[in-house]
């Protein structure tokens, strides 16, 4: 699992950064959380695979979030791919999905789903599943969680030990199940071991509110919105934005492994103020760069 930045700056795309967006790779899904300008070209010059993506989140419809959408989704269109791609967004994203695109000729078969989701989990599958909560902005805004399911590891030597052979037995007890062999029950617990599944939480845009410590609880990675350090909060509160100490609060708060600070004002040239800010409350803490990979 690999989480690549691809825009870590707030309003202003910079020489160094662009608006926001990040693409998760989990096995068969390219995961895109935000899409705001120039983010296909992100893409390419990451060398991610732009016809792997089949989720687009979207926090909210600020420019810096969404403008990249109908370029990206065009150039999807045209590659001719079995999938569509499902769209997530918060409270009035079919209407603004409907109106940004209202202005271009779009004229393809391709599938584009666009569901709004508030509060819980939204999606899941054998792997994974994904989940919302409702932040504190100046739109409807949602934080989404990427939570990966507990699975069962083979020991390979107790098995061996058992001459169980590969196949459906095996595949039974991965799934939890207990099985006959050589006329004998065997638990799962026996033969395997659980594998806690990983977490990654995005936060951005918002204010502090409780649903910060809610969604990011436990998490392995928490990004998050870090717009300004402590000395600016007065500007934080007027834009609805939260500060890298603030951020680092959450991340003490949820019990969270990693803290990943984004979505930087544009004065910020230099990231370690931000960090040494986060510091005061939080001591895992990174601030992101675009085309920063992060392994999970
Ligand atoms: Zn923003
Ligand atoms: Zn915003």
């Amino acid at each position: 699992m690999q989480l690549t930045f691809l825009g870590t700056s707030c309003m202003m795309p910079t020489k160094e950064r662009n608006p926001s967006a990040a693409y998760l790779d989990y096995k068969r899904d390219g995961i895109l959380f935000d899409c705001a300008e120039g983010t296909q070209r992100q893409i390419r010059i990451a060398g991610l695979n732009l016809a792997k993506i089949t989720k687009i989140l979207i926090s909210h419809w600020h420019g810096d979030h969404v403008l990249g959408l109908p370029g990206l989704l065009l150039t999807i269109a045209s590659l001719n791919l079995a999938h569509g791609v499902d769209i997530y967004g918060p409270e009035g994203s079919k209407k603004a999905f409907k109106q940004m695109f209202g202005g271009i000729a779009f004229e393809t078969k391709f599938n584009i789903t666009v569901t709004e989701v508030s509060e819980g989990k939204f999606y899941e599958n054998n792997d994974y599943y994904l989940e919302s909560a409702p932040m504190k902005h100046s739109v409807p805004c949602v934080a989404y969680s990427f939570c990966e399911k507990d699975r069962r590891r083979i020991n390979v030597s107790a098995i061996s030990k058992l001459g169980i052979p590969e196949g459906p037995l095996l595949g039974k007890l991965a799934r939890g199940e207990s099985i006959e062999w050589n006329g004998k029950k065997i638990e799962p617990d026996k033969v395997t071991r659980i594998v806690r599944g990983r977490k990654i939480t995005f936060i951005t845009d918002t204010r502090p509110n409780k649903n910060c410590k809610k969604i990011a609880r436990n998490s392995d990675v928490l990004v998050i919105d870090s717009t300004y350090t402590s000395e600016l909060k007065e500007k934080a509160e007027e834009h609805g934005h939260l500060t890298a100490l603030e951020a680092a609060q959450i991340a003490s708060q949820a019990n969270v492994k990693k803290l990943v600070l984004t979505h930087f004002s544009a004065r910020y040239k230099d990231t370690h103020p931000l960090e040494e800010d986060a510091k005061t409350a939080f001591n895992n803490v990174v601030a992101a760069y675009d085309f920063m990979r992060l392994k999970i």
